[in-house]
């Protein structure tokens, strides 16, 4: 593997430059290599535990890597940050260099080797924070916290499956299953551990925003937009929407007029976070966010990842890992550009794809509906011709456009992230529209 070994010369400059730390009598250096999860299908694992069922599918489309994932490892028992040396501001590391192996009997499995860690002294005890729970203010949970042998080059390989896999994984790879959260050593070969990161693991280690979090990232706002001529007597009987003064007359309302609505993101987003309590059904449901009047749909299998790469995960569970900036910034456009139904593929994921999801940050949209004004899009090009063209002409394809106007000059999105089966379009988006949002 591709880690990088320290040096007796760079073990010197660093007792040198760092006069605080002690000289050490081994000085001790840990990498890390992450082996992320290959596709389900072609996994001659998952097909000896799953023969021909497909439907228990988790890892496909994309298969998982960390890229640019932020971690940090600290001493497990202070929780004092020994990587990266330099965060007095709470800054993490990234995952970065990225290779693939085959050689673990289940697939391509992505790779990523971190830089070799020096081991300070005073440290006995090391763990990890990877993904959202990196950042300094939430750090609640201890990845394979681990006693650092007194040797001077340990490796800890990190065995990213499906929980259901893993008897499966040892028994083929001639190991045993470390216990949950743990690392063992490797049998027969000296001064190396592994363990497993499965699906559950993973929940614990994604930050579940809680009704705090909802309220600082998305604090209540009101929003406006223009009043279609059209519209107004359906929504405005409906009841549910807060309209200024002159829609209120219901005599004079011209095509410019602005309707207003006052919305506390904790109180609209609570019947979409309390959904699939306990449940790991994989039908499809829908979330009513009554103050916009707007239907969201959750496809069936949009939190199949979530449960399939798991034991123990629920609906509720995954949704609550997906950061409330993402349905505030949909929400948000959709009912400015008067669009009632969003469905909706997939949010928060583990094991699949970019960091994006693994962190909350993605949802993917994959049809919008304006049933006032008639128009429905399913967003899905035709070609592989259509990749990095402009939208559709029409008017479902420009309310498209529209669309994705507006969750650009969305401040909480991220910029350049929202991307297309046709403008911005980059692997895989042919058959939805990927929203990112901001972390912080
Ligand atoms: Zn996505």
């Amino acid at each position: 593997m591709p880690a990088t070994p320290q040096t007796s010369s760079a073990t010197m400059a660093t007792a040198q430059d760092m006069p605080t730390y002690d000289v050490t009598v081994t000085d001790r250096v840990v990498s890390f290599i992450i082996y992320c999860a290959p596709l389900d299908a072609g996994n001659s694992m998952y097909q000896s535990v799953h023969p021909n069922d497909s439907s228990l599918y988790g890892v496909t489309d994309s298969a998982s890597f960390l890229t640019r994932m932020p971690y940090v490892v600290v001493d497990a028992d202070t929780k004092k940050v020994i990587f990266p040396r330099v965060n007095e501001n709470g800054e993490t590391a990234a995952i970065q260099s990225v290779s693939s192996t085959s050689v673990l009997h289940d697939g391509t499995r992505k790779v990523h080797a971190l830089p070799g860690i020096h081991i300070p002294h005073d440290v006995d005890r090391i763990a990890l924070h990877i993904g959202n729970d990196a950042f300094h203010y939430n750090r609640k949970f201890q990845l394979f916290a681990w006693t650092v042998p007194d040797v001077a080059h340990s490796k800890v390989h990190i065995y990213e499956m499906r929980s259901d896999l893993k008897v499966r994984f040892s028994s083929v790879n001639n190991i045993t299953s470390p216990a949950d959260n743990s690392l063992v050593q490797k049998p027969g070969v000296a001064d190396e551990y592994y363990g497993y990161l499965d699906g559950d693991l993973w929940l614990n280690i994604s930050h579940e925003f809680t009704d705090h979090d909802i309220t600082r990232l998305c604090p209540p706002e009101t929003l406006s937009r223009n009043v279609l001529a059209g519209a107004l007597q359906q929504t405005t009987s409906a009841g549910s929407i807060a309209s200024a003064g002159a829609t209120q007359t219901g005599t004079s309302i011209v095509a410019s007029s602005t309707e207003q609505v006052h919305i506390d993101w904790l109180v609209a987003l609570a019947p979409l976070y309390a959904s699939g309590n306990g449940s790991r059904s994989m039908a499809s449901f829908t979330v009513e966010i009554t103050v916009l009047n707007i239907t969201l749909i959750f496809s069936a299998r949009a939190l199949a990842n979530a449960i399939n790469t798991s034991a123990h995960t629920t609906v509720q569970e995954a949704l609550r890992r997906t950061s409330p900036r993402s349905f505030a910034a949909i929400l948000k456009a959709a009912w400015r550009l008067h669009i009632n139904t969003v469905s909706l593929s997939s949010s928060w994921r583990p094991m699949l794809g970019s960091r994006l999801h693994k962190m909350g940050l993605g949802l993917d949209v994959t049809r919008i509906e304006d049933s006032v004004e008639h128009v429905t899009f399913t967003i899905h090009n035709s070609a592989t011709t259509d990749r990095g063209q402009h939208f559709p002409t029409g008017a479902a394809g420009q309310k498209m456009a529209r669309l994705y106007q507006e969750l650009n000059g969305d401040h909480e999105v991220l910029g350049g992230a929202v991307y297309t089966p046709w403008v911005n379009w980059v692997e895989p988006h042919d058959t939805h529209m990927h929203i990112t949002v901001k972390d912080e």
